[in-house]
C-alpha cells in the first residue's frame, strides 16, 4: 500500500493503533475511518492495576473493535514487569517522569508488534487526553520509531477538531465503562478513587488481614441474622410463617450462614439456594442437605434439589456481598446474577450480610444495582 498523506502526515491506509482504552479511542478511530484509514487496534497497557480494572478496560476496547468490524491485538498483562520498568519513579507525580517512562514502554511494544505484523505506521491514542504531556508521548513514540527502523510514528495532536467533544458523545452512545483514575496504582492512590475494582482488592486485602478472625465474626452474624430473619415475621414467629428464604452457601472468604439452616428448618422455614443457570441468570432450587450439593459455576457449591418458582412466597433474602455502605449499596462480585434476580422481585426484603471491615462509607453504586433494606455484619 502506497504511504498517502493526512494532514501533512504521511500514512497508510493501514496503520497499528496502540490504543489506552475505548473512551479515548473512539472518536480518533471515527476520525481515521472517515478518511479510509483502517486502524488495527492494539491493546497494550500492562500499566493498568488492579487486574480487575485491567479487564474491564480490555474487554470495552475489544468491545468498542468488534462493533466496527475492526482488528484487535490483545498485547500482554505483565504488571510486574511493568513495575520493574518504572522502578525508582514511583513517587512522581502525573505528567512527571513515570508517565514518560510509561509511555515509552507502551509505545516501544507497538513499534515491535508493527515491525512484526508489517505495519509501516503507527500512533497511539495517550495523546487524546488532555491530562497527558503532549511532548512526552510524541517523545516516546518518535524513540519507538528509532527502535525498529522501517516503522514510522504518527505524531499527531488528536485534541484538536473537535474531537474531544467527539469522544465525550461517542462515550455516552457507547456507554462506555469510564474509569475513574489513569491506570497505575499510583495515579489510583493519588486520585482517591474509590472504583469497583479498587474497593474489591481494598476487601481481598482486609480478608487476609482478618482470616483468623472471620469463623468467629461469622458466629456472632449468625446470631445477628436469626433476630433479623424473625424481625421479618414479627410480631408472629417464624412458625407461623414458614415461607422460603433465599438463602447462600457461602465461599471460604464469606460469612458463614451455614449454622443457621438447620435452625431455620426446625422453625418450619423452607431454605431456597441458588443456581447459576447461563450468563446471567439464575434459578432457586430447595436446600435439602450438604450431601445434594454439587459444585457449579464460580466454584460455589450448588444445590440439585427441587427447582422452586414461586418467587412471590419468598418473604426474605440473605445477601452476600463484597462491600455494602449506609444507604444499602451492594457490592457484588461484579457479575450482576442478585441484583437482575432481587429487581424482578421487589417484595423480597433484602439483608445485605458480611463481616464488619467490608461496611464502608460508600460504595459506587449505579443505577440497575438493588439496595438491601438492611445490612448485618
Ligand atoms: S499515571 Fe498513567 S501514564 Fe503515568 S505512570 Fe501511571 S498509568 Fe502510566
Amino acid at each position: 500500500m502506497p504511504p498517502r498523506s493526512v494532514c501533512g502526515k504521511p500514512v497508510d491506509s493501514k496503520i497499528l493503533l496502540h490504543a489506552c482504552c475505548a473512551p479515548c479511542s473512539s472518536a480518533i478511530v471515527e476520525w481515521l475511518m472517515q478518511r479510509d484509514i483502517q486502524p488495527t487496534i492494539y491493546y497494550f497497557n500492562p500499566n493498568i492495576w488492579p487486574r480487575e480494572e485491567y479487564e474491564i478496560r480490555k474487554q470495552e476496547s475489544k468491545r468498542h473493535a468488534e462493533s466496527l468490524g475492526l482488528q484487535w491485538i490483545d498485547g500482554d498483562y505483565d504488571h510486574q514487569q511493568w513495575l520493574q520498568g518504572v522502578c525508582g519513579l514511583e513517587q512522581e507525580p502525573e505528567r512527571g517522569r513515570r508517565c514518560e517512562q510509561c509511555f515509552r514502554l507502551r509505545l516501544m511494544a507497538a513499534a515491535k508488534t508493527a515491525s512484526e505484523r508489517s505495519f509501516s505506521c503507527f500512533a497511539t491514542t495517550l495523546a487524546s487526553s488532555r491530562w497527558k504531556n503532549l511532548e512526552q508521548v510524541n517523545r516516546a513514540g518518535l524513540a519507538a520509531q528509532e527502535a525498529f527502523p522501517g516503522v514510522t510514528f504518527w505524531a499527531q495532536n488528536w485534541r484538536k477538531g473537535g474531537l474531544q467533544e467527539r469522544r465525550n458523545e461517542l462515550l455516552r452512545q457507547y456507554q462506555f465503562y469510564n474509569q475513574q483514575y489513569c491506570g497505575c496504582e499510583f495515579s489510583a492512590r493519588s486520585a482517591q478513587a474509590l472504583t469497583k475494582p479498587l474497593l474489591r482488592e481494598q476487601m481481598r486485602e482486609a480478608k487476609r488481614q482478618h482470616a483468623m478472625l472471620l469463623p468467629q465474626w461469622s458466629r456472632q452474624i449468625v446470631d445477628k441474622l436469626h433476630a433479623q430473619i424473625n424481625a421479618t415475621y414479627h410480631p408472629s414467629p417464624i412458625t407461623h410463617h414458614p415461607s422460603p428464604i433465599l438463602a447462600y452457601w457461602p465461599l471460604p472468604d464469606e460469612v458463614d450462614i451455614r449454622p443457621l439452616f438447620d435452625c431455620l428448618v426446625a422453625e418450619g422455614a423452607t431454605i431456597l439456594l441458588p443456581r447459576v443457570t447461563g450468563a446471567a441468570t439464575m434459578e432457586l432450587r430447595r436446600y435439602t442437605s450438604p450431601a445434594d450439593l454439587r459444585e457449579g459455576t464460580f466454584h460455589i457449591m450448588e444445590p440439585t434439589g427441587e427447582l422452586f418458582t414461586a418467587y412471590d412466597q419468598i418473604a426474605v433474602a440473605l445477601v452476600p456481598g463484597v462491600a455494602f455502605d449506609a444507604a444499602g449499596h451492594r457490592l457484588g462480585r461484579g457479575r450482576g446474577y442478585y441484583d437482575r434476580f432481587l429487581a424482578l422481585h421487589p417484595h423480597i426484603r433484602k439483608i445485605g450480610v458480611c463481616f464488619p471491615f467490608q461496611r464502608v462509607a460508600t460504595v459506587p453504586a449505579e443505577a440497575h444495582d438493588v439496595t438491601m433494606d438492611v445490612v448485618v455484619s
